[in-house]
């Protein structure tokens, strides 16, 4: 790497921390952590990463502040899904050339998202090539929540509200128009999802199944159902929607939020025996979940995700995200 680049990484990324569990952090070869201080509870390392490319995971007018928020969040959003606490990331970052300007607004912003989740920045690497940001996140987890343990007789619970980041993806494309403060609300959804981590770490007490949704509810509730070996039942109708939602695609149009994907929310799947704890857990507001459906045993080999209206079942065509591309 040119001189020039490392001494951008080191007025752009080299965010001196405190914390005790990093020995070393950005500046040699290999970051150096402390994994002693994980924790004496035999807490596990989760590891997730992932790519977002210009032009395909966000517009090509997209703000650097917003690219970088967006990417942080979009990764810790696995950690929630695992019910992990976060702890530390890296940063892949592919620049068609550099401009401090957006260097600048682009650090300010993934330095304000990611103190503000605890996770510290500890390396990374930096090219040259056509805009792609990949994060890697760590974090540490006591008991994992995990897509293969749903069981027959589970409740189905979605926190937050489903569709707020397809809307949104419609907007960003003007295939939908919103009011201002409506068309603000889904915008910011989807440049700055709330990636549930408190949601995630709360619930790994009582339960142990849940998945972020990314690709849209239904698409992902197909991976807990293809994991766990069972079927599942969804109650359209049921389906959580913002105000903002239901301003600007409808009240009644429950397939958006079925199927779209970016919303970053956590699916979860509550066994008989916990769901007084998570009834009682969601009237105290220290969660915010629906009810949306039951796991079911497996009606067949291949495991389903069915909607209902009601008594009334339901065909559901497009079942997952659409890459901002097409
Ligand atoms: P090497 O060539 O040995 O792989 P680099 O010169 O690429 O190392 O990186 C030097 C240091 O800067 C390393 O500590 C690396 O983790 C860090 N680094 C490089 N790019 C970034 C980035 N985009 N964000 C944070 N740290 C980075
Ligand atoms: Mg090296």
């Amino acid at each position: 790497m040119a001189c020039s680049e490392f001494e951008l990484i080191k007025r752009y990324f080299h965010w001196p921390s405190n914390d005790e569990s990093i020995a070393k952090g950005v500046g040699d070869d290999c970051a150096l952590l402390n994994i002693q201080t994980l924790g004496t509870g035999g807490e596990q390392l989760a590891v997730s990463m992932d790519t977002l490319v210009a032009g395909t995971h966000f517009p090509d007018d997209a703000t650097a502040a917003e690219i970088a928020s967006r990417a942080f969040c979009t990764a810790l959003s696995d950690l929630a899904a695992m019910g992990a606490r976060p702890l530390w990331f890296t940063l892949g970052l592919t620049l068609p050339s550099t401009n401090e300007q957006w260097l600048q607004e682009f650090s300010v912003s993934l330095k304000t998202i990611s103190q503000h989740y605890h996770c510290a920045l500890i390396g990374g690497d930096t090219t040259r090539g056509p805009l792609a940001v990949t994060i890697q996140v760590h974090g540490a987890v006591n008991s994992p929540l995990q897509r293969s343990r749903a069981t027959a007789g589970d409740q189905i619970f979605v926190t937050g509200t489903l569709g707020d980041g397809a809307a949104a993806l419609r907007l960003l494309q003007n295939k939908m128009t919103a009011q201002a403060g409506d068309g603000e609300y889904l915008k910011q959804h989807f440049y700055r999802p709330k990636a549930q981590i408190a949601a995630g770490q709360l619930l790994s007490h009582y339960i142990h199944c849940a998945i972020d949704i990314s690709d849209g509810l239904l698409a992902d509730l197909q991976h807990i159902a293809n994991a766990s070996q069972v079927d599942m039942d969804i109650q359209v109708k049921q389906l959580p929607l913002s105000p903002a939602y239901k301003n600007t695609v409808g009240a009644a149009q429950w397939q958006l939020a079925a199927s779209g994907g970016d919303d970053y929310q956590l699916a979860f799947t509550v066994p008989a025996s916990q769901q007084v704890k998570i009834d009682h857990l969601i009237t105290h507001q220290q969660l915010n979940a629906s009810a949306i459906g039951w796991v079911r045993e497996c009606s067949s080999d291949i495991p389903q995700v069915n909607c209902y209206d009601g008594e009334r079942a339901l065909d559901i065509t497009t079942r997952g995200y659409q890459h901002f591309a097409s």
